[in-house]
């Protein structure tokens, strides 16, 4: 299985830049950017991304990322979080970037999507990258909004919609309501972090306040069974985090993780690794966590991959060329490995409609 799983083209949609600098690379940063600390050593990294609590985990990420200062920086951060994506044979994934940090540093929102995009098309085909522009709660409302204006003047295709993140429990979903419905007017996607500390609630205010097409982790949607329901009629994708979930205790263990029954209950689950040089993981260990702990086989896996791609901020055109890709790319893979691959996994539905 773990091989199988290796050799899965597989996909992800909630990966944090910043959360992706190798401690290597961090100790370069800190002693090209702020040479007053180069004492820190790599192993003196990993200790600081190993934390018990949520605020230890933000004050640590705040020590890496502080070292991003200039825009080559986040080329080569680009550069190696899409080297680490051919090694695990992702083919398409959405990350996102803290861009008011950079403008906040003086750079115009063209050079930061530009030094990322640069380093993005190096990969392509062989991984399709997309952006999104992540709206960090603790900037408050109205930069988020005046960002959103930025990113539509701008109108940049490789940065296809906008997220939300940050403290769920100060700062709720509905306080950003004037950025996401601009962003719907323009029919700019939408993503929100809901339902990770705070209850269910948070995930229907993401919902039916700021049309949040897709929810990452969600997880707290176990314990509303009609939006239980309502996530499944109405497609709407959860982009689970296993680990990420476990580290920061929003679940007791993997065991209790409600990913198994989202599953089974037919809800548009994906797996994704957040913030992996954070939480130590992979998005091949996450696949490897999933297989064993709620016993799915191949097929399932499969079907987590293609999910993925439906959830995709795409349009139908390119949706329905990478699900031709996955699917081909699948059947191999099951042939080599000797598994029997059933064409049952569900098709690409039409790009979802505007929020009203
Ligand atoms: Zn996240």
């Amino acid at each position: 299985m773990k091989n199988f799983i290796q050799l899965l083209p597989k996909a992800e949609l909630h990966l944090h830049l910043e959360g992706s600098v190798q401690p290597h690379t961090a100790v370069k940063l800190i002693k090209r950017n702020h040479p007053e600390n180069s004492r820190l050593s790599a192993e003196d990294i990993q200790k600081l991304y190993r934390f018990s609590n949520l605020a230890e985990f933000i004050r640590g990420m705040r020590r890496v990322s502080g070292n991003i200062c200039f825009l080559k920086d986040l080329h080569e951060i680009t550069q190696e979080l899409l080297t680490d994506m051919v090694r695990q044979n992702v083919r398409y994934v959405e990350f996102d970037c803290a861009v008011q940090k950079y403008l906040d540093l003086g750079y115009s929102l063209a050079d930061i999507i530009d030094s990322i995009y640069s380093a993005a098309a190096e990969f392509m085909p062989m991984v399709e990258a997309r952006l999104i522009v992540n709206l960090l709660r603790d900037h408050g409302p109205e930069k988020a909004l005046k960002l959103t204006d930025k990113v539509l003047n701008l109108g940049h295709p490789f940065v296809v919609g906008i997220g939300l993140s940050g403290d769920e429990n100060r700062y709720p979903p509905e306080d950003f309501y004037q950025a996401f419905q601009l962003a719907n007017d323009a029919l700019l996607h939408r993503t929100a972090h809901a339902g990770e500390v705070v209850g269910p609630e948070s995930v229907w205010n993401a919902l039916n306040i700021l049309g949040a097409e897709r929810i990452d982790h969600g997880t707290t949607s176990i314990n509303d069974d009609k939006l239980v329901d309502y996530l499944v009629t109405n497609h709407i994708p959860l982009t689970q985090c296993l680990t990420s979930n476990v580290k920061l205790s929003v679940v007791k263990d993997y065991f209790q993780h409600p990913f198994g029954i989202f599953y089974k209950r037919g809800v548009l689950v994906t797996l994704n690794t957040d913030d992996p040089q954070v939480f130590g993981v992979t998005l091949t260990d996450e696949y490897l966590v999933a297989a064993d702990v709620f016993q799915l086989g191949p097929g399932d896996l499969s079907q987590i991959v293609m999910n993925t791609v439906l959830a995709a901020f795409v349009n139908d055109h390119e949706k329905i060329k990478l699900e031709e890709r996955f699917r081909q790319e699948h059947a191999n893979v099951f042939q080599s490995c000797g598994y029997e691959f059933l064409n049952t996994v569900k098709k690409a539905t039409l790009e979802k409609k505007r929020f009203v």
